[in-house]
């Protein structure tokens, strides 16, 4: 494991005696939970640290560093981090899976396919395939990884399964396209904001767009414009907000109850998890234009 502020890590070898060559090996994996592969091969991405000769004592590697063209395989592997931990922590049972779906011994793995001169890509493969597809310059925003990943964790907690998306092709924040859509979207969204504590989605370029709207904002209404659900979810999550602070039990609820919409989302399945939909929460989403 390496530290979270510098990222120095010490590796020790239980073997006896001088070794007569040592070196690290480093895979584009997190243990058995995430992986980035090469699309052109299906492996992981690996490098070597230096190969240190005769070593009989504590030796330095020195600075390791990722080879430049395996970079942002490295990135999607530790940014993927940020949503895993909060996932984890909202699952009930203490889960090591990304869900509660799976038992410990039997966790699931996403799977990020990821390459340097790849030109289609910027999606999760809904199937049975666990993997998300990412164009070259789609790892420049954690955003993008984040949201991708998102869609993942939904189709985990709704037990392998997401709703019907019509109108989803050029789906974007403040125009609307489908329920179905926008609820699966603003999902991804939202989960991506979340996870890096902040309300904003940030392009690949770096554009960042404000995912802050009101009922006089200049965007479509409703409950199939994806920017009014990826924000109400993120002010009912909000630390001062009404389900507790924090997101855990939506994700708590989602990986019993799946939804068409946001629509059912909130008003069928947050009573069934003592959610509120009245006071706080009914004002959180009439500010994002949904009228329930
Ligand atoms: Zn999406």
């Amino acid at each position: 494991m390496t530290g979270a502020e510098k990222g120095g890590f010490r590796a020790c070898a239980d073997k006896g005696g001088p070794l007569t060559e040592v070196h690290l090996k480093f895979r584009s994996s997190s243990a058995n939970l995430w992986r980035v592969v090469n699309p052109g091969t299906g492996a992981q991405y690996t490098f070597e640290s230096r190969h240190l000769p005769e070593v009989r004592k504590s030796e330095s590697l020195g600075v390791v560093r990722v080879p430049r063209g395996q970079q942002s395989a490295w990135k999607i592997v530790d940014t993927l981090n940020e949503l895993y931990w909060p996932a984890s922590d909202a699952n009930s049972r203490g889960s090591l899976c990304w869900t509660s779906r799976q038992p410990d011994d039997a966790c699931e793995q996403l799977t990020f396919s990821w390459g340097k001169d790849e030109t289609e890509g910027g999606y999760f493969d809904v199937g049975d395939s666990n993997q998300v597809v990412l164009a070259a310059g789609d790892a420049d925003s954690r955003h993008t990884i984040l949201h991708e990943a998102g869609h993942w964790l939904q189709w985990q907690l709704y037990g392998h399964w997401l709703p019907a998306t019509p109108d989803c092709e050029e789906h974007t924040f403040a125009l609307a396209s489908s329920p179905g859509c926008a609820w699966t979207e603003g999902f991804a969204d939202a989960a991506a904001a979340y996870a890096l504590g902040d309300y904003r989605y940030v392009d690949v370029d770096g554009t960042p767009f404000d995912l802050h709207n009101d009922r006089d904002s200049d965007w479509d209404r409703g409950d199939s414009v994806q920017g009014r659900i990826g924000s109400s979810l993120l002010d009912l999550w909000a630390e001062d907000g009404p389900d507790g602070g924090g997101w855990d039990r939506t994700i708590a609820l989602m990986s019993r109850h799946r939804s068409d919409d946001f629509r059912e989302h909130f008003t069928v399945d947050r009573p069934k998890a003592d959610l509120s939909t009245t006071g706080e929460a009914r004002d959180i989403v009439r500010e994002h234009t949904l009228d329930y």
